[in-house]
């Protein structure tokens, strides 16, 4: 704590991004990266532009970017908003939508960001608890005053609500902005995206971190009603006016574009997970059946704490929340179905020590 400290950063506890270390040996499981890369057309595009225009701003609007997101999602420009990362357009929402007069609710269990932008912006929260699976209990997310914020597929658990369920709580919340967080939707059965058209109080908010494999170029965004849409540019226009550079806009541009790699990388990825969960099963974990690019597991006779160091000396680097109700949880990133084969197999390695050690005791 420092005297010059404003209230609001004294109040503040910021988020704790997952480890980035710098050996190149390790293999990251930790942060929900998308193990394949990019599109090789983002490539091409990034180097063309590289030898463009860097001298001169890029475009306020991120206008290429968004035309191209609208004509994927069949929407109008003015229906979407480019953000550096989703991270900040879930921010600037926070100051777009959300008032210190009444509290927004979010679930116990989720991106752990979330309360930390509630602080910063002293907006007032509840956290709703998770029922005893796991899931969201939608019906406590209905008639709010403050507004609603869910994360589908919701992080860490993977578990994902259904299209009806999410239309149910936008309706049930006329007065107020539901924001729905699909940052793993393309691993899952389907986005509430068409339902923007129908209901002028739902944000949905996307990033291409995750399944467009860009999370190095911080690209997200925004989709909803034109209304809410406009309060964002406000934010941003408020803050700073070029959030997006000339290299990100072309190569997210050029990602958005290209349906092969994009269907070729998530149909790869949601196979791997479904081929570790049957395997991490056969070994005695619980699994939540996940929806995302990661599991979320845990075990009955070994502590995920021990597990993750365990892992880490191996190599091997998951995420360890020690938070309630997921303590003995372990969230685990899916690779390549050949850096999946090693970790199993120094899992089994590390299992069949714990039970030795275990037996000796
Ligand atoms: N929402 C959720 C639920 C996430 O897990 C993440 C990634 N940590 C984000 C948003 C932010 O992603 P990005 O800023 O990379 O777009």
């Amino acid at each position: 704590m420092n005297k010059f400290w404003s209230e609001a950063v004294k109040r503040t506890e910021p988020y704790v991004p997952g480890e980035q270390l710098n050996d190149p040996e390790i293999i990251k499981l930790n942060t929900n990266e998308n193990p394949y890369g990019p599109s090789p057309k983002v490539t091409e595009a990034v180097e063309t532009e590289l030898k463009r225009k860097l001298h001169l701003y890029p475009s306020p609007g991120a206008d290429e970017l968004r035309e191209a997101i609208a004509q994927y999602y069949e929407l109008e420009q003015n229906q979407v908003f480019i953000g550096n990362g989703s991270d900040e357009v879930l921010a600037f929402s926070f100051m777009a939508f959300f008032d210190q007069d009444s509290k927004i609710r979010f679930p116990a269990i989720t991106y752990s960001f979330y309360p930390v932008y509630a602080k910063l912006f002293n907006i007032p929260y509840e956290k709703i608890p998770l029922n005893h699976d796991f899931t969201i209990p939608a019906a406590d997310f209905c008639d709010t005053e403050g507004g609603v914020l869910i994360a589908n597929p919701n992080a860490p658990t993977g578990l994902y609500l259904t299209i009806e369920a999410v239309e149910a709580i936008v309706q049930d919340n006329p007065n107020c902005v539901v924001i729905i967080d699909e940052a793993y939707i393309d691993f899952a059965p389907a986005s509430a995206v068409p339902l923007v058209k129908h209901y002028p109080n739902l944000l949905i908010v996307q990033t291409m971190s995750k399944s467009r494999s860009l999370a190095g170029l911080r690209v997200g965004f925004a989709i909803g009603d034109s209304g809410l849409i406009e309060a964002l540019n406000r934010v941003k226009d408020s803050f700073n006016s070029y959030t997006i550079d000339r290299l990100a806009l072309a190569g997210a541009s050029a990602a958005i574009k290209d349906d092969a790699h994009f269907n070729e990388t998530t149909d790869k990825i949601a196979q791997t997970r479904e081929w570790l969960t049957g395997e991490m099963r056969n070994r005695g974990f619980t699994v939540l059946p996940s929806h995302a690019n990661f599991i979320l597991v845990s075990h009955e006779r070994q502590s995920a704490a021990v597990l993750y160091q365990r892992l880490k000396q191996e190599k091997y680097l998951v995420r360890h929340f020690n938070k309630p109700g997921i303590e003995n949880h372990l969230r685990i990133t899916i690779g390549t179905d050949e850096q999946m084969t090693l970790f199993l197999k120094a899992l089994d390695r590390i299992m069949e020590t714990t039970a030795t050690n275990h037996y000796e005791e």
